[in-house]
């Protein structure tokens, strides 16, 4: 049994996808979230439609070419079972051992080339874990692949997507059951408010 998907990506960012000028680090979170999510990636085929100019237009082209495409012929493929492909995306990627970084939490580089300073790994965090109180110098987009979180705006299950940016604050906590797995680009660095956060810093080397 899958749990419904509760957060999506906004329609600006299903957009920036369809028109290939979301960086690569983005990209790849959004579309592990549409390999979750029908309902997005049939609007992104229809932004995809409708944009074509605009990606000729776009100044910037990062997304791998076709990966799009890809995902949405697997979904026009088999249209009643897009989470059997959760991990496609990332076999076009080579992910790093997983490290361990603090109490219960463990972190593996994404090999997504770091540009602008935004860089892709993937975290797992076991159940109860309370991530340190952080704001963002920039966005930390993330996609839950596993398990759940929850924090103010609410709880986040396999596919929820949360987009997060420099004004909000974050005090995430890992829900009872499963460890929780997701995969997260992150522009800049994490501020951590607290002290025990600041002892950690070093630790998550964000
Ligand atoms: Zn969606």
């Amino acid at each position: 049994m899958t749990e419904a998907i509760v957060h999506h990506p906004t329609d600006e960012t299903l957009a920036a996808f369809a028109s290939g000028t979301l960086d690569q680090a983005r990209g790849l979170v959004v579309l592990m979230h549409l390999s979750l999510c029908a309902a997005c990636s049939r609007k992104v085929g229809r932004f995809e439609a409708i944009g074509g100019e605009l990606l000729e237009q776009a100044a910037s082209v990062s997304m791998e070419p076709g990966a799009l495409r890809n995902v949405l012929r697997l979904i026009e493929d088999n249209p009643s079972a897009p989470e059997t492909r959760l991990n496609e995306p990332l076999d076009h990627y080579q992910l790093g051992p997983w490290r361990w970084v603090g109490p219960g939490v463990r972190q593996r580089s994404v090999s997504v080339p770091e540009v602008s300073n935004i860089k892709v790994f993937m975290l797992k965090a076991a159940p109860g874990t309370r991530l340190p109180h952080h704001r963002h110098d920039g966005y930390e987009w993330t996609c839950v692949l596993e398990g759940a979180f929850e924090h103010q705006f609410g709880r986040y299950g396999p596919g929820d997507f949360d987009e997060a940016d420099e004004t909000m604050e974050h005090k995430p906590t890992v829900c009872a059951g499963d460890p929780c797995v997701c995969i997260v680009a992150l522009e800049g660095n994490i501020v951590l408010q607290s002290r025990l956060g600041r002892i950690l810093q070093p630790l998550f080397r964000l």
